[in-house]
């Protein structure tokens, strides 16, 4: 493990593809939040808080200040610290024109499926705002052959605005097409393997969705420590179809997968056909940026099929 999850508020938004919690504001204890703090000094881990709206009290943020930390907080919250980053849901009812400008976070802009066809207009209207953009479809697992023809589309679109962008000297980020481009190996979230997760409650969870979902799908408490059942289960090597796969930047999401296979190591065909649409945008974004004379020395290959699982015969 490298860190731990903190949920510090109950009610704080979700940064990845669980959905909001929707619950009343409520801090975690201060006995439980040094207990927690405690047991990440003496393994050496980072912290990364899940902050709601609710300010922090001075003697939970004195208490907070002892550790490395990552604060994961709504546009709310005041944005002092660089490395700190910023969720956002996007609803078409609203602009980020209060979102102040943060031209050296990042920020996650999570989307409903029923968006992405407007998806290069809201990267657009956040332009300048944020170094980096991670975007999140919050309902992938949803996603229909309708929905993945207009995301390939729209991520062709911001893969040619992003080329316009790329030759300026302040290019921003743009997770589903910039990070493929980098990855020589996977990048998941690994959660239950690189992170757990503190809950409110003093237990732990493979990560905040496991804890909202139910509440008696712990791995363990400060007190009894972590008991991961089977845990090689979540490990790469353990899973027989992305370790065949070379989507790096892929979530790889095991709440995911258990929530649409019933197995934390067997992906989705939504998951999947999602991120080999980011993938070949990748690729083709490469290709345009060596025409530029850009990255020559990286390359893509050329895939024939969305979905890992459609190969399965060729599979040594
Ligand atoms: S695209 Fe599918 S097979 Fe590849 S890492 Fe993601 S979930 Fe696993």
């Amino acid at each position: 493990m490298h860190y731990l999850i903190v949920i510090l508020d109950e009610s704080a938004n979700s940064f990845c593809y669980y959905p909001n919690p929707n619950r009343q504001q409520k801090l975690m204890d201060l006995d439980v939040l040094k207990k927690g703090i405690f047991f990440a000094q003496k393994e050496g881990w980072l912290i990364n808080f899940l902050i709601g709206k609710t300010t922090l009290p001075k003697e939970y943020k004195e208490a907070i200040d002892v550790i490395n930390h990552i604060m994961i907080t709504p546009p709310e919250y005041p944005q002092d610290a660089v490395e700190d980053v910023l969720v956002i849901d996007y609803d078409s009812r609203k602009t980020f024109e209060n979102i102040p400008d943060n031209p050296d976070k990042n920020v996650i802009l999570r989307i409903d499926k029923a968006d992405i066809q407007d998806l290069l207009q809201i990267v657009i209207s956040l332009q300048g705002k944020f170094k980096r953009i991670n975007i999140l479809i919050q309902n992938i697992n949803l996603m229909t052959d309708d929905d993945f023809e207009i995301y390939k589309s729209q991520l062709e679109l911001l893969s040619q605005w992003y080329l316009d962008q790329s030759k300026g000297s302040d290019a921003v980020e743009i997770s589903t097409l910039s990070d493929r481009l980098f990855l020589q190996n996977m990048n998941n979230c690994d959660a239950g393997v690189k992170h757990i997760t503190l809950a409110p409650n003093g237990k732990f969870y493979i990560c905040p969705a496991f804890y909202y979902e139910d509440e008696t799908n712990d791995c363990g408490d400060l007190q009894t420590d972590i008991n991961i059942k089977n845990r090689q289960l979540y490990r790469l090597n353990h899973a027989p179809i992305c370790r065949q796969c070379d989507a790096f930047h892929c979530k790889r999401c095991v709440w995911l997968n258990r929530k649409t296979t019933l197995e934390v190591n067997s992906p989705s065909h939504e998951q999947c056909v999602t991120a080999h649409l980011e993938r070949e945008a990748s690729r083709r974004f490469l290709n345009e940026l060596h025409t530029l004379n850009i990255y020559n020395n990286k390359k893509i290959e050329e895939l024939d099929y969305l979905d890992p699982f459609d190969i399965v015969n060729n599979w040594k």
